[in-house]
């Protein structure tokens, strides 16, 4: 398996890194590190000026042990090594774009791609929690005894609908991976308790024993099978109801994860023309945080609607 790293990333997180006032490099590193690196403006060729920096960034991207917090949790999942051909990072601007995803193409075989924000290498208790889960989102995808398929169509459903499954599914798939890293005594983003309010608020149309039952279930599973996630995600009930969206997810606004939502459906025609002029995509179903709701009101009050 290849490690591989957008020019971004790496930057990014060595200039972090630099940066740190608690717990950083020591300083004469700091300063040769700083030195070396203008040095390489001299450099006419602009490829090769880049090269160069990239060249340098990644030697103290190692020396500062940052590929380190990369690597230890990937090795924790011995399939990422065996059927990997490249593990790739690049950088994510806003929490909604963190993630790990897997491609498989007739050129490259499969890569592993995770997207992460810089600043968690700020905080590397935090950065592990957030790699292991996404890794063991590719190890299931990689193991054969998951089954996963990445076409999660259902016939017959609309688009809502299928997103609505897609969304149920995911948040299954959530508990049933913090599930076993809490069995195997490791720290999680997310514990029990936060996923049962989530898993509560989505499957709210099941008596509340079944609830128990197929949460407690999905928590244990040591061996988790994609067909049967999809199975439970795809009840038909609830799928008709205004969709609100799950607690803790990320804004479709401001990129935050969020337990309070504002009821997106009863806003007022201000306030929406407000958000659609920034986001044009963005659709009442989709959900935004209240914080977001205010901020959009208040704007939407100054700006005269269109006629
Ligand atoms: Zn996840
Ligand atoms: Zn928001």
């Amino acid at each position: 398996m290849q490690l591989r790293y957008a020019d971004d990333f790496v930057e990014g997180a060595v200039f972090i890194c630099a940066n740190r006032r608690r717990c950083g490099p020591p300083p004469l590193q700091i300063r040769r590190f700083h030195l070396a690196r203008e040095k390489l403006y001299s450099i006419l060729d602009p490829d090769a000026r880049n090269t160069a920096f990239f060249n340098l960034q990644l030697e103290w991207f190692r020396e500062w042990g940052l590929e380190k917090m990369l690597v230890g949790p990937a090795d924790e999942f011995p399939l990422l090594r065996r059927m990997l051909n490249a593990l790739v990072f690049r950088r994510a601007r806003i929490q909604r774009d963190e993630g790990a995803e897997l491609y498989v193409g007739p050129e490259n075989g499969r890569s592993g791609v995770v997207a992460l924000r810089i600043e968690r290498f700020d905080r590397p208790d935090e950065l592990a929690c957030f790699l292991r889960h996404e890794f063991a989102h590719v190890n299931d995808m990689l193991d054969p005894a998951f089954g996963y398929s990445p076409e999660v169509h259902l016939p017959g459903r609309n688009a809502a609908q299928q997103r609505l499954t897609r969304e149920r599914y995911r948040l299954l798939w959530d508990i049933a991976i913090d599930g076993r890293l809490t069995a195997a005594s490791r720290a999680t983003l997310g514990g029990r308790e936060q996923h049962r309010v989530a898993f509560d608020h989505v499957f709210g149309f099941w008596p509340e024993s079944r609830r128990n039952e197929v949460f407690d279930a999905l928590w244990v599973d040591r061996q988790p099978r994609h067909a049967d996630l999809l199975a439970i995600a795809s009840d038909p009930r609830g799928l008709d109801s205004t969709h609100e969206p799950v607690p803790g997810a990320a804004c479709p606004l401001c990129g935050f994860a969020t337990f309070a939502w504002a009821g997106a459906h009863g806003l007022s025609a201000p306030t929406r023309a407000a958000i659609c002029a920034e986001f044009p995509h963005w659709a009442p179903d989709q959900g935004a945080c209240r914080r977001c709701v205010e901020i959009y009101r208040i704007v939407g009050a100054r700006t005269p609607l269109a006629v």
